[in-house]
């Protein structure tokens, strides 16, 4: 049988944990070569090993994509290993909820950095060698704080907003060049995501809200992923919004 994505080429930004790492496998299991980033090295390297130990193809990037040599250098060397690049899943990302007045503004600059202007320069540097194949899904890894704003989440927000708007207005100035955009929106989902957190008090609520329910596994999102790009070139899976059951 052959496999959903077989000859395709994708790129996972933010592939060392999480959701980033469950779809790095996923894809590489439907036939996919995966070139992953991500700036921990032996993180980065265990993934990729356990790829190529499962029979797939991987390429891994140390980088780190706020810095936009980096972003570029990730793309560029995608494209030069392997002649074409057929999918970027624009995964890296970094919260740190807390109310804004107890905020630290060192910490928004941080967010946006990386939810938002990494995912830019990604998809800026992606376009031109998605135009001239005449295709290419981009895949942006939002969140249901993209469409549903709440008190100690502001920051987080405006970023996951940034990414909702960016997505749509790309959608629109790329479908004529049979180029697609996803935005994929998680509810809570288990992973590394809260230990960065700096606000103890945040810490503290979003750790209750995430033991009060069942939430999401990594390999829920990488799923949907999956499906939004294994589709028929004519179908364009333009947003899924997953929560665990249990969420509010
Ligand atoms: P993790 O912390 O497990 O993964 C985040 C990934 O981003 C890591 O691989 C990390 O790698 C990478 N990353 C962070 N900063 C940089 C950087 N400067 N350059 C390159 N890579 C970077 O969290 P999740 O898997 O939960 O997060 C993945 C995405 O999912 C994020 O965009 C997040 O906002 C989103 N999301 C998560 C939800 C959740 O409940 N967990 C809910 C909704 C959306 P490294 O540290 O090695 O650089």
């Amino acid at each position: 049988m052959v496999s959903k994505l077989e000859g395709k080429v994708a790129i996972i930004t933010g592939a060392s944990s999480g959701i980033g790492e469950a779809t790095a496998i996923a894809l590489a299991a439907e036939g996919a070569k995966v070139v992953i980033a991500a700036r921990r090295v032996e993180r980065l390297e265990a993934v990729a090993k356990q790829i190529i130990d499962h029979g797939g193809q991987a390429l891994s990037i140390v980088s780190d994509i706020t810095d936009e040599a980096q972003a570029k250098n990730v793309i560029q060397k995608a494209h030069a290993e392997f002649g074409h690049i057929d999918i970027l899943v624009n995964n890296a990302g970094i919260s740190f909820p807390g109310r804004i007045e107890n905020a630290d503004p060192s910490n928004w600059r941080k967010m946006i950095d990386i939810n938002v202007l990494a995912l830019m320069y990604t998809t800026h540097i992606a376009l031109p060698i998605f135009k001239a194949q005449k295709s290419g899904h981009i895949v942006n890894i939002s969140s249901v704080a993209g469409r549903i704003a709440r008190a100690g989440m502001a920051g987080y927000n405006v970023t996951k907003w940034g990414v909702n708007a960016f997505s749509e207005a790309l959608r629109q100035e790329v479908y004529q060049d049979n180029i697609r955009v996803t935005i994929i929106e998680p509810g809570l989902v288990e992973t590394e995501i809260d230990q960065h957190i700096t606000d103890v008090v945040a810490k503290q609520e979003i750790e209750a809200r995430r033991k009060a329910i069942t939430p999401l596994q990594s390999e829920d999102i990488a799923a949907a992923i999956v499906y939004a790009v294994s589709q028929p070139q004519h179908v364009n899976v333009n947003e899924i919004l997953i929560r665990p059951t249990q969420q509010d």
